[in-house]
């Protein structure tokens, strides 16, 4: 279906898996917007930015050249024509995003080029899944579906501690709970209103996926 399909939602909650997997059975294409967060984060890291100076961060905004692949079998992040798919994803990088995702120049800069690739994969045909914080908010809030998608604390630290290879999920909740303030105090994170409410938590992936499909087929 050539529509936008808005995932909003904490992180841990399958938010991720779930918009891949929706998105790979209706032959559509994936943005992960977290990614482009992670990877302005990991080249502020990189060219010895200070990631919590606001003024610093919002001057370098708009030098990272930021490229997403939206295969929903292998979506990719590139930097600067470089893949960066490992690097966004370490102890540095997690640490580092929420603050710099705070910055308005920074949120400007990255929701005009999500809005691009929406723009090219409608004209392509092919519709997107797009995952995020303010998807169905901010970033295209005329999406045909908005999802809002949460698990129990304790389920997503243990989800993304067995992703992060058997991290100590304590820790790793102590991290994802500290992301959420940032997110939702002076973030972009918000409930998309007429979202449709999906807790995760009792539900295997094949399961989230099918009551997407059915929430879109209707
Ligand atoms: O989804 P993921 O955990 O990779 O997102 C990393 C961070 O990027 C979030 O904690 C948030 O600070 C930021 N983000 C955002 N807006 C989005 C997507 C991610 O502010 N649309």
């Amino acid at each position: 279906a050539s529509i936008v399909i808005a995932v909003d939602g904490t992180s841990g909650s399958g938010k991720s898996s779930t918009s891949r997997g929706v998105a790979d059975r209706l032959g559509m294409r994936y943005l992960d917007t977290g990614a482009m967060y992670r990877a302005m984060s990991w080249w502020m890291l990189s060219n010895g930015v200070d990631v919590h100076d606001t003024d610093a961060v919002a001057a370098a905004a708009g030098k990272p050249v930021i490229t997403s692949g939206t295969d929903p079998l292998g979506p990719t992040i590139a930097l600067d024509g470089a893949d960066v798919s490992v690097e966004i994803r370490s102890d540095k990088v997690n640490g580092a995003v929420s603050p710099v995702a705070t910055v308005p120049e920074v949120r400007a800069r990255l929701v005009s080029l999500q809005q691009e690739e929406i723009a090219r994969a409608l004209a392509a045909g092919t519709g997107i899944v797009v995952e995020g914080r303010d998807i169905g908010t901010a970033v295209w809030p005329q999406a045909a579906v908005k999802l809002y998608v949460t698990a129990d604390p304790a389920a997503r630290a243990a989800r993304r501690a067995a992703e992060e290879g058997g991290t100590d999920a304590d820790a790793v909740r102590v991290s994802l709970e500290s992301r959420d303030k940032i997110d939702s105090t002076k973030g972009g994170a918000a409930v998309p209103e007429g979202a449709t409410h999906l807790d995760t938590t009792p539900y295997t992936l094949e399961e989230v996926i099918a009551q997407v499909i059915e929430i879109v087929q209707t």
